[in-house]
């Protein structure tokens, strides 16, 4: 019988979490929802120097956000648990020790001093890096160098030491991809990597070996960036014995910079115009906050929608899935092997069509907080209202602040310039003359409204085009905004009076 399937995300919490690594946890969540399988969250935590305070915390929360909830986690627990590696550290000590007893792992010794001297010894020029490898082990303070007895009564004095893999010469590592094919690699390329640090902690390639194993992991799918530690892990289940349970892997593309030059980073959030984290960040260290795409105005749906294209999609040419539909629809197999250039205006395509998708009672609620950070809560009736009026003009949440404001409060300044291009004495008294009517029109509806126009449109020779610019100005603020007497409706009689007499006295 086939195992279960089981995936992970996981993060080292050291900041604000990149859209890529959204889409790596729907690309798993996806997979496993599709054979029911269970999610895994595992905070790797291992390199306590790089640790940031409440990046854990932020994780959890973004996944929450997306809907993409795991089924095993800190939070969640599970039959695993403990799922922070902090807390397993007890744990891979011995499959270390384990490694040096099979031959395929040592002791090193070496100093920070005697690991510099070995790196400017070595260096052919300031560029070059020096690995500890091969050829470079063979004159370092190593259980491969040293007498036996010296490393036994080393280890006895408790002298500082690291656990290192060691490499094996001339040999061709094949790595399975389930996007990639077979990615071969020469062992002689790549440096004995710690494994175990002289504090006992594993480094994160011991511990993601470990743990997926311990954990069960079925399949492994993570970011291009991890492919150069492919063979050390692929090595490791092999020596450790484990080859069988080893997890099918899959290297999902990089996310690209708008224009295809290098990888989105982290450290592109808001330089490029847009954000790179689903969250806002705050970052304790620069106490500076980043933006997120949840912040932005974004819905969750279409951000989950929007990553799931980047880098897949089902041949037909659909572009709008619900994550059910991608729980159907997804494979891994599908996933392009290139990488994906992010296209922000596509992202925001993507919100734009799902706020128009949405009902408006959901909106209604999904936009509120954008307007209460104004310090304004309209009246729900009125909300809705204007939800109707001018979704099909928001492309981002916020955007019903910006598309809406002058509904829930008077315009703060007037583009009088642009009334007085084509003003004069005749629409002033027009203005002034129907102003005064509109007291008297008792069904206060947009239909009404308009109606009431007619008589002195004609008394004062004008045509309805004449005078919907001003009107709309007036009201407005700007010449932008959904059908003018639907405004005048949802502002209400008084204000729509209060607007016109106050552009009125400045024209
Ligand atoms: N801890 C790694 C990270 O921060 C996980 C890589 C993997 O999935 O093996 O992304």
């Amino acid at each position: 019988m086939d195992k279960r399937v089981r995936v992970r995300f996981a993060p080292s919490p050291t900041g604000g979490l990149h859209l890529g690594g959204v889409r790596t946890v729907l690309y798993n969540y996806l997979f496993a929802r599709q054979h029911n399988g269970d999610f895994i969250l595992r905070i790797e935590d291992t390199d306590q120097t790089r640790f940031v305070k409440g990046a854990e915390e932020y994780i959890y929360e973004c996944l929450l956000w997306c809907g993409l909830i795991p089924d095993e986690s800190t939070v969640k627990g599970g039959p695993f648990a403990p799922y922070r590696q902090s807390e397993r550290k007890a744990s891979y000590g011995a499959y270390a020790r384990q490694l040096v007893a099979s031959g395929h792992a040592y002791y090193a010794f070496d100093t920070p001093a005697d690991l510099e001297e070995m790196r400017s010894k070595h260096r052919v020029d300031e560029h070059s890096t020096v690995q500890y490898d091969r050829t470079t082990r063979k004159h370092m303070r190593n259980s491969l160098t040293l007498p036996v007895d010296e490393v036994k009564s080393l280890l006895e004095a408790g002298t500082p030491h690291v656990i290192r893999i060691k490499m094996p010469e001339n040999e061709t590592i094949v790595c399975h991809d389930m996007i990639r094919g077979e990615i071969h690699f020469d062992s002689n390329l790549v440096d004995d990597k710690v494994l175990l640090k002289a504090d006992g902690m594993p480094t994160y390639h011991l511990a993601v070996v470990v743990d997926d194993y311990l954990m069960k992991i079925t399949h492994a799918f993570r970011g291009e960036e991890w492919l150069p530690s492919a063979p050390v892990h692929l090595l490791l289940w092999d020596y450790l014995g484990w080859k069988e349970d080893m997890p099918k892997w899959a290297h999902l593309p990089l996310i690209l910079k708008p224009d295809g030059n290098g990888k989105l980073s982290k450290r592109d959030g808001d330089r490029l115009g847009f954000p790179v984290f689903a969250m806002n960040w705050y970052d304790p260290a620069k106490n500076e906050t980043t933006t997120g795409f949840r912040e932005l105005g974004f819905m969750p749906q279409a951000f989950v929608n929007m990553l799931a294209m980047l880098g897949w999609n089902d041949g037909t040419g659909q572009e709008i899935f619900s994550l059910d539909e991608l729980v159907q629809k997804f494979s891994i197999e599908r996933v392009h092997k290139g990488g994906a250039k992010f296209d922000f205006e596509k992202a925001k395509w993507f919100n734009n069509q799902y706020i128009q998708l949405t009902d408006n009672e959901t909106l209604a609620t999904l936009a509120l907080p954008y307007i209460q950070q104004h310090g304004i809560t309209p009246a729900p009736d009125v909300l809705l209202k204007v939800i109707a009026l001018i979704k099909d003009r928001c492309t981002l949440l916020s955007d019903f602040w910006a598309q809406g404001q002058f509904f829930f409060q008077t315009p703060e300044a007037i583009d009088l310039p642009a009334i007085k291009e084509k003003w004069n004495d005749n629409k002033k008294l027009f203005f002034a003359d129907w102003v005064t009517h509109l007291q008297q029109v008792t069904e206060w509806i947009d239909t009404t409204i308009e109606a009431s126009v007619t008589d002195y449109l004609t008394k004062y020779s004008l045509k309805k085009g004449d005078i919907m610019l001003p009107l709309r100005i007036m009201l407005v603020g700007g010449k932008f905004g959904p059908g003018v007497f639907h405004i005048a409706e949802i502002i209400g009689k008084e204000e729509t009076i209060k607007r016109i007499e106050t552009a009125l006295s400045s024209l």
